[in-house]
């Protein structure tokens, strides 16, 4: 049976349908009933549905990812975890962590590239869960590099990928670390108010960078910082290029006020600013001439402010990734809380004997459960995309993991603090950490308003504000 015949037919017929034309009498004074071979045509169903294109949907993990994912949780369980407390304490950059990372392979270039291209998309998010289980301050310390080297990756030529990736991640003897810098004191949902400027300079084929950039992951502390920044302001976003700026080389790059945070504090977040920065024409991701062609045509549809399907594709495809580690801080606290709760004995019985604390544990682990798979799903639709597939993002898929899985996680840390009650309060115990760390999720990479700005946007068509 070809895929024509089955589907021009009720999807039905091949179970109920042809099941009850053989078993069933027939209605008296109807047709005579039409014998059937049902163990034919359950072969032959069989052969169909065993074709690649039937099996592109499935959760169960194969024995390379379930290999990969206990490696990164064993990683995490026995070096990640023992060290949260104390880098959360010290708000530093856990350096030792990053080279153990770097020694094993679990952080690095090659490391980055093996997780990212992956046919089912899995490996980033299924790490990353794993990572943020164990300390979500440390493990954006790991994966905030990552920020820049996917912009390096998703705008740059093959030549650049040569030439910036590895030095992004530096070598296992001598790691490093890279910032990505977009927002702004003045642009932060609204990448498209973004002043930092860059100017060609002809007479030494460079480009002068200059302007203010805020809460850059690993800003100053990095030597690759990939700056976004304007060309052409008229035509606001699409005015801007990303453009590689080794701290190690260049003048003028100073970093500004290291931020003391809520939360993930033993990930450096600090202001950058750019005075007078010159870098060489190469090194605008994309390269000059590509720049100059695509300005040339946003010039020219300069009023229609539509960026189609395809632009809103290269957002969506990696927010959830970002939802991964939330999954993960969120799985984190329900864990810690649903052993406390047996544990824990209060008017002589556990206190997960009673429904008021155990239905709290079981919306936990349902809506933990929800997030993963919205995360799973969008994965799968970038892993599509990046196969060259057509952008498939018709709701702003890759938006609701990241939304869901936000607003997943502090919900979760914080029934996790009611649980653990007064215990839960205090630093003797980790949730409130994980409360604190899991905030963050509903305001970086698109704030939740944001979120269900894109969703609402893609689901109706409408340019809603
Ligand atoms: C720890 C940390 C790390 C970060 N790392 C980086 C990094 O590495 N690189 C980088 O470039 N940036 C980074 N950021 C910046 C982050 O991406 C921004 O903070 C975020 O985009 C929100 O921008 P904002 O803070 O200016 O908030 P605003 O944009 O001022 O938003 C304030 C509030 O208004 C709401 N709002 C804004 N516009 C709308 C609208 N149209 N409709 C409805 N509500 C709206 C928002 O949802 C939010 O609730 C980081 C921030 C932090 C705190």
């Amino acid at each position: 049976m070809t895929m024509t015949e089955s589907s021009s037919t009720n999807p039905a017929a091949a179970g109920g349908g042809a099941g009850s034309a053989a078993g069933t009498a027939p209605a008296a004074g109807g047709p005579a009933p039409v014998p059937v071979d049902v163990m034919g045509l359950a072969g032959e169903l069989a052969a169909e549905r065993s074709k690649p294109e039937w099996q592109t949907f499935n959760l169960n993990l194969n024995d390379e990812q379930r290999e990969i994912r206990d490696w990164a949780h064993e990683f995490a369980a026995s070096v990640i975890r023992p060290a949260a407390s104390e880098w959360d304490e010290r708000e530093e950059t856990p350096w030792p962590v990053i080279q153990e990372a770097a020694k094993i392979g679990l952080y690095g270039m090659d490391a980055s590239i093996n997780l990212f291209i992956d046919p089912s998309g899995l490996l980033m998010p299924l790490v990353q869960e794993e990572l943020f289980w164990g300390d979500a301050g440390i493990g954006m310390s790991l994966v905030g590099t990552g920020l820049a080297s996917s912009a390096v990756f998703s705008n740059g030529t093959p030549e650049q990928w040569s030439q910036w990736l590895p030095r992004c991640y530096g070598t296992a003897d001598d790691v490093r670390v890279a910032a990505f810098c977009s927002s702004e004191p003045g642009a932060g949902s609204d990448v498209s108010a973004i002043r930092t400027k860059a100017t060609y300079d002809e007479k030494t084929d460079e480009w002068v960078i200059n302007g203010q950039k805020a809460w850059a992951t690993n800003g100053g502390i990095a030597d690759i910082h990939v700056v976004v920044a304007t060309v052409d302001p008229s035509l606001g976003s699409r005015g801007q290029a990303a453009f590689v700026v080794p701290k190690s080389e260049v003048r003028g790059l100073e970093q500004g006020t290291k931020l003391r945070k809520h939360g993930l504090r033993a990930s450096h977040t600090a202001d950058v600013f750019f005075d007078n920065v010159r870098v060489p024409a190469a090194n605008v991701l994309g390269g000059k001439e590509k720049l100059d062609a695509r300005l040339a045509k946003a010039r020219e549809n300069n009023g229609s402010a539509s960026r189609g399907n395809a632009s809103m594709a290269t957002f969506e495809m990696t927010r959830h990734i970002v939802g991964s580690q939330a999954v993960g801080i969120a799985r984190a606290a329900y864990e810690f809380a649903l052993d406390y709760a047996k544990d824990r004995e209060q008017f002589g019985r556990p206190i997960i004997d009673n429904q008021g604390i155990a239905f709290k544990l079981a919306d936990m682990a349902t809506e933990i459960d929800a997030a993963r798979l919205l995360v799973w799903r969008a994965a799968f639709m970038s892993a599509a995309l990046m196969r060259g597939q057509q952008p498939d993002y018709r709701n702003g898929e890759g938006s609701m993991a990241k939304l869901k899985a936000s607003e997943v996680a502090v919900k979760a840390t914080e029934e996790a603090i009611q649980i653990l009650g007064g215990n839960g309060y205090t630093r003797e115990y980790p949730v409130e950490r994980m409360h604190r760390d899991s905030k963050i999720y509903t305001i970086f990479e698109g704030t939740s308003e944001i979120q269900r700005l894109v969703i609402s946007r893609a689901i109706s068509g409408m340019r809603i504000r």
